[in-house]
């Protein structure tokens, strides 16, 4: 039993006026507490000035890349110690930005859905994407052509007890001889793989650059959409009709914002080709929030040296630039990431998992308080602290 005490708290939707203290029993949350009331057995652990919120929720990363560039191509590369190497070394960089549920979207050969029980923070996993013949990741294993093929797909991700089917209905930047212009599968295909995952019970998450790959994608009824570029020969467009279709079918958006540089300069290239800048995206961003959108965090962690694991404080800075308030930024990276992974976590509430980061500062104020990850807490457990042991009674 633990009693974090902390200057204020942010419960996955509201803040909530300090002081607080929030007592976790078997892993749960038990209570969270105005002020700071003595609890009869448990680890006192006071975080001083502290915010403390759920989790952070990482909804797209790619656990086997190891946050260099070219990472997804060298995939095939790597013998299995050093992809669990890679592995360890992504989730840590993950825990460090307080993050304490990652969901893999697309790994090589099922090295970590297979491999995700094993690891101190929650991983979810689809395996290797869905794709075309030679379409976008499709070194990653999961090509398929024609219905057939797709329904089969998709039962064995079943079979194979993914957490949800990631399909990709563009072509992408990272491989070579795909177009991001480009829809991979038509809409009744993708429609197939919809309706053989919605009968598993498995939601389908969509890759999406081109506007018409995310039109399709609305179209065949997926649960999510992953970058959701919206390019088209006239740059990155989002007509008002698509951002309310998303809206009213509530789709899960991940903008896969967040980068700590500079894209390396092929990637650049394909950008200024394909009339895309962070500042449009951004734009696109505010506006599809404008219009009822519902985001929710991905980094698209672990394919670049910008987009290295761990980066999610980097990814809600982005959000909020695009001038959504901050508590919506925080939900999208605890309670709503919860509820598109179907997970019982992201919500500072009595029943819900005892997955708790502490924070200098206040996020809701100023979200850059994020970098600031003082203590990790997982299953009611501490993780990472850079507490004093005198702080711990
Ligand atoms: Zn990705």
């Amino acid at each position: 039993m633990l009693a974090l005490r902390a200057g204020r708290a942010f419960d996955g939707e509201h803040s909530v006026a300090g002081p607080v203290t929030v007592i976790t029993e078997n892993g749960t949350i038990k209570a969270v507490e105005q002020g700071h009331p003595d609890v009869p057995g448990a680890e006192v652990v006071d975080l001083g000035t502290a915010t403390v919120l759920p989790g952070l929720i990482d909804t797209h990363v790619h656990l086997g890349a190891d946050s260099e560039n070219g990472a997804l191509d060298r995939l095939p590369d790597f013998t299995p110690e050093h992809l669990d190497a890679v592995i360890e070394d992504g989730l840590e960089r993950h825990l460090k930005a307080g993050v304490t549920t990652v969901r893999d979207l697309g790994d090589r050969d099922w090295s970590v859905l297979e491999q995700r029980s094993r690891h101190r923070q929650r991983v979810l996993a689809s395996g290797p994407p869905i794709t075309s013949p030679r379409g976008h990741c499709w070194s990653m294993g999961g090509e398929a052509s024609g219905e057939d093929a797709l329904r089969r797909a998709v039962r064995e991700r079943a079979e194979r007890r993914a957490d949800v089917v990631k399909v990709m209905a563009s072509g992408g930047f990272a491989t070579p001889g795909t177009a991001v212009s480009d829809c991979q599968f038509t809409e009744q295909e993708l429609r197939v793989v919809v309706e053989e995952a919605h009968a598993h019970g498995l939601p389908v998450t969509a890759h999406a650059h081109s506007l018409a790959s995310v039109h399709r994608a609305v179209a065949a009824g997926v649960d999510g959409i992953e970058h959701c570029t919206c390019l088209t020969d006239r740059g990155m467009q989002a007509p008002v009709e698509l951002m309310d279709a998303l809206a009213e079918a509530e789709i899960a958006v991940c903008h896969t914002l967040g980068s700590t540089q500079e894209p390396p300069p092929f990637i650049l290239e394909q950008f200024e080709r394909a009339g895309m800048s962070l500042a449009a995206k951004i734009g696109i961003v505010g506006r599809m929030y404008d219009h009822g959108v519902k985001a929710v965090n991905g980094t698209d962690g672990g394919i670049g040296a910008p987009k290295a694991h761990g980066i999610t404080p980097y990814a809600l800075g982005n959000m909020v630039e695009a001038g959504i308030p901050n508590a919506v930024v925080l939900a999208s990276a605890t309670s709503q990431a919860a509820r598109a992974l179907s997970v019982s976590k992201g919500v500072l509430k009595p029943g819900w998992d005892a997955d708790i980061i502490a924070v200098q500062g206040n996020p809701m104020r100023d979200i850059s308080a994020l970098h600031t990850v003082t203590t990790v807490v997982i299953g009611g457990q501490i993780v990472t602290t850079t507490l004093p042991m005198d702080r711990r009674e």
